[in-house]
């Protein structure tokens, strides 16, 4: 049993992070300030005596003991870091500096959770780690791709001056349970406006694409990197290489839920990808990790859940 710390614990995956690591048998202290996490994504955990939960700010200086550290908190979808992107660009920064700070008095190892989004609005596909990308350094983005790319930076330069202990996993479009319903972002959006007979918003022509990882799947590379052997650090590509057109997506979660929703075209955000897809060759080889979740059976799975917090 290990002592371990999830920053942004409270959030859609960082809720399933502390749950598989309780059931594990690790002890979890849970920090998380509630910008866009909910004490209700940990309800079920709060009775676990070997859970623990301390709302904190980690733009802040953090002072606990513990064992391991997962860096997930940040704001992920565009509605919520666009909201102040000066405190994403803060979190991401001054969050991972007070973090490694925290991983070096203690010496132990530190997870970041880095994204696809480093590599901006790509012009190599997949993307594959050994691509630096091409990001807006001034765009309405850049508060999360240049905030993200920083923290990158930040874990290799404690890694390469103080012999940090780190692991860099860069993930690509994740969904699942405990999305939130109102957050933008595309899967839970059409599922809801599925769910509610309403129109399903297509941004631009929905030709452009993305690869959905379930949450499950996704987890469960989390972990294999983080008990991965010392000398691999990354950074490493996790999420499904399942390529589809977002008009695709509508397809499939009307299929899946069914009801009366026409498509409606709005303009497309900017700087919006036009194409997404990881690379994961690094990932089978170094952890022998693949996903595993079909695209409709992680959609009945989110569809279902989304049901009963919309009836609730
Ligand atoms: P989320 O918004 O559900 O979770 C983020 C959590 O961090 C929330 O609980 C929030 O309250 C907390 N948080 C935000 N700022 C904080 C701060 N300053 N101090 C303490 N807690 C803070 O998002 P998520 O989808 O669970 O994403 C988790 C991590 O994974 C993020 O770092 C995100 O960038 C990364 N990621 C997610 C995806 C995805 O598809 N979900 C893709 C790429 C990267
Ligand atoms: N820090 C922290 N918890 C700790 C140790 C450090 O939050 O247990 C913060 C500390 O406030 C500092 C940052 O982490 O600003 C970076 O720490 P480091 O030791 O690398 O740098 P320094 O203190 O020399 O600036
Ligand atoms: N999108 C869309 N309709 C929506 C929400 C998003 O067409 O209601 C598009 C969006 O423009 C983008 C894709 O779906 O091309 C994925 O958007 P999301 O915000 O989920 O993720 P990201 O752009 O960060 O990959």
């Amino acid at each position: 049993m290990k002592s371990i710390l999830v920053t942004g614990g409270a959030g859609f995956l960082g809720s399933h992070l502390c749950e598989r690591l309780l059931a594990e048998g690790h002890e979890v202290l849970c920090v998380d300030n509630f910008y866009t996490g909910s004490k209700s994504n940990i309800s079920n955990l709060l009775q676990n005596p070997r859970f623990e939960l301390l709302r904190h700010d980690i733009t802040f200086p953090i002072y606990v003991e513990t064992g391991q550290i997962y860096n997930l908190a940040c704001p992920a979808s565009p509605i919520h870091y666009q909201h102040d992107p000066v405190q994403t660009t803060k979190t991401s920064v001054h969050g991972a500096i007070n973090v490694l700070g925290l991983a070096k008095r203690l010496g132990i190892k530190i997870l970041q959770a880095s994204t696809s989004e480093v590599y901006g609005d790509p012009d190599v596909h997949p993307q594959s780690e050994d691509y630096w990308g091409r990001v807006n350094p001034i765009g309405i983005r850049s508060c999360y791709d240049e905030g993200k790319r920083c923290a990158e930076t930040l874990f290799f330069d404690y890694h390469r001056q103080c012999g940090l202990s780190i692991k860099v996993i860069r993930i690509f479009n994740t969904y699942g349970p405990r999305m939130l319903p109102n957050d933008g972002r595309v899967v839970s959006n059409f599922i809801v406006q599925a769910l509610r007979g309403e129109p399903i918003t297509i941004y631009g022509k929905g030709h452009q694409t993305r690869s959905f990882c379930y949450v499950d799947d996704l987890i469960g590379g989390m972990r294999r990197f983080m008990d991965s052997r010392a000398d691999f650090i990354g950074p490493v590509n996790i999420g499904n290489p399942g390529e589809i057109t977002i008009l695709e997506l509508a397809e499939s979660v009307l299929s899946v839920v069914g009801g009366p929703s026409k498509l409606k075209f709005l303009p497309l955000p900017q700087d919006d990808p036009k194409q997404r897809k990881p690379d994961i060759s690094v990932a089978r080889k170094e952890l022998q990790w693949e996903p595993k979740v079909p695209l409709k059976d992680g959609l009945r799975e989110t569809v279902a859940y989304f049901r009963r917090t919309l009836l609730d």
